[in-house]
């Protein structure tokens, strides 16, 4: 039998222990799982002793806190095979790890801003990648998923085999099983012009506003982000920004250097920059674009897609999470459309095709208490209600609170859908420790 850790013993809670750190989790049994077969006992005790699971790679999507159960934890299952423009991957891979092993092959995954995100948890939430715009989702380039399902059976979904399932691990997550191991297609992008142009607090409005005309007719090499991010007051963060409610603009566009120059230009000259680290970089140094901090921290965040960003929402989020927020609040606005509004073949569920942009907020819950966050942000989300067209489960993090965010994200069919694949699969509701879908009582 593998290893098992109890509250307790000396490594439960560093094994517990991931980048997100406000949201507890006290499991009954933590399994340190080194592969496939770890896996399958893991999911056989539980189910032999009737206990919840969950799953638990780098902790930075961690939503939903919990008390008992198993936690398997995959940061152990690290191998990555790439055969013919193909990655496969294992449970605990980290973009980085990807990023490296692919430009030995002058190939680039669908990776997103931050390196250290997990391969498994970023894709089964479908996968805002740097080039989303020109590939679309990290989900659609997916060719098989190896996951071990509550009965304790290690499937093989495609889709061609097991194809319910496949299209329900692409969206619907940790709900139907633990994957073990990821197949998707690389890219062939081995460098890109991008970075980040900086403006300070006094800039904010004019910088949203020049951002959300500018992206109304643009390739889709360019891939855009506008982060609005309060830098504190200390030491630790360079003069020009410290203090400041800083304007991030980020680029990662596909086409030359020139080009790309050309088509920021009208960003360059909408205010004083603070910073302007554009330039042409290896895709291996495409974490330095959003530049993210690397340590574990306690934050709550929450989204909304939307169909535009008319003055007055941008007024909206410049009142609820500028610098007169009762909250300190990073706001991060994503460009969509291009290859992300695509149909592919095999779709998987829960990512809004039809959205213009995401609207995202999120607050270290040092600065402020969880509640006082929530309250926050739930005033911004009000705000833009009336062009919200839907919310991504994979921005949602730290405890989101109604316990109805399966109801939020997926639409009616979808998740009728989805239950039915749940009561094939998970009848007794086993991987229920996350934003949960119940499998369909009257399912035949
Ligand atoms: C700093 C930062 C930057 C980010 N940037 C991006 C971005 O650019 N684009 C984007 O799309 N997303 C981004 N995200 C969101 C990220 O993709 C999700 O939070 C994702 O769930 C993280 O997966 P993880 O495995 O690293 O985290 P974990 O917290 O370990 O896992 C999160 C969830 O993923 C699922 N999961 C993980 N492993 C498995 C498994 N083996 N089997 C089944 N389910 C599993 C489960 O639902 C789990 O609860 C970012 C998040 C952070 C904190």
């Amino acid at each position: 039998m593998t290893t098992m850790l109890r509250s307790g013993d000396p490594d439960y809670d560093n094994e517990l222990a991931g980048f997100q750190t406000a949201v507890p989790r006290r499991p009954d049994v933590i399994v340190p799982a080194a592969s496939a077969v770890d896996v399958v006992e893991a999911v056989r005790h539980a189910a032999e002793h009737d206990l919840p699971i969950a799953v638990h790679s780098t902790g930075h999507g961690v939503g939903v806190p919990f008390e008992g159960g198993v936690l398997v934890t995959t940061h152990r299952m690290t191998g990555i095979r790439i055969e013919d423009g193909v990655a496969r991957v294992d449970a605990g891979v980290r973009w980085g790890a990807v990023i490296e092993a692919a430009a030995k092959h002058g190939l680039a995954p669908l990776s997103g801003s931050f390196p250290g995100v997990g391969v498994v948890g970023y894709t089964l939430g479908g996968g805002f990648s740097l080039l989303g715009r020109k590939y679309g989702l990290a989900a659609d380039q997916v060719t098989a998923i190896e996951v071990v399902t509550a009965d304790g059976e290690l499937r093989r979904a495609t889709p061609d085999t097991e194809s319910d399932l496949f299209w329900a691990l692409r969206g619907g997550r940790d709900n139907f099983g633990i994957v073990t191991a990821l197949e998707f297609r690389l890219v062939p992008v081995t460098r890109l012009y991008g970075g980040s142009l900086q403006f300070g607090t006094e800039s904010l409005s004019a910088v949203l506003h020049a951002w959300r005309d500018w992206a109304a007719d643009l390739p889709r090499e360019m891939t855009s982000s506008l982060g609005m991010v309060p830098m504190p007051d200390l030491p630790m963060v360079p003069e020009p920004l410290r203090g400041q409610h800083v304007a991030q603009i980020r680029i990662a566009y596909l086409g030359d250097a020139a080009e790309g120059e050309r088509l920021v230009a009208p960003l360059r000259a909408a205010a004083p920059l603070l910073g302007d680290t554009l330039a042409e970089i290896p895709f291996t140094e495409s974490g330095k674009i959003a530049n993210e901090p690397p340590f574990p921290h306690g934050y709550r965040a929450d989204n909304a897609t939307v169909s535009e960003l008319d003055d007055t929402m941008l007024d909206a989020i410049l009142e609820h999470a500028g610098p007169g927020a009762p909250v300190p609040t990073v706001v991060l606005l994503d460009l969509l459309g291009g290859a992300l509004s695509d149909l592919p073949e095999h779709p998987g569920v829960g990512w809004d095709r039809e959205a213009r942009f995401t609207v995202r907020a999120l607050s270290v819950v040092d600065d402020a208490g969880m509640a006082e966050i929530k309250a926050a942000h739930g005033k911004l989300f009000d705000a833009l209600k009336p062009k919200s067209t839907g919310k991504l489960l994979t921005f949602v993090y730290g405890d989101s609170g109604a316990g109805d965010e399966a109801a939020k994200v997926y639409s009616p069919a979808d998740l009728r859908r989805l239950a039915e694949v749940k009561a094939a699969v998970d009848p007794a509701n086993r991987f229920r420790l996350t934003h949960n879908v119940e499998p369909a009582r009257d399912a035949g």
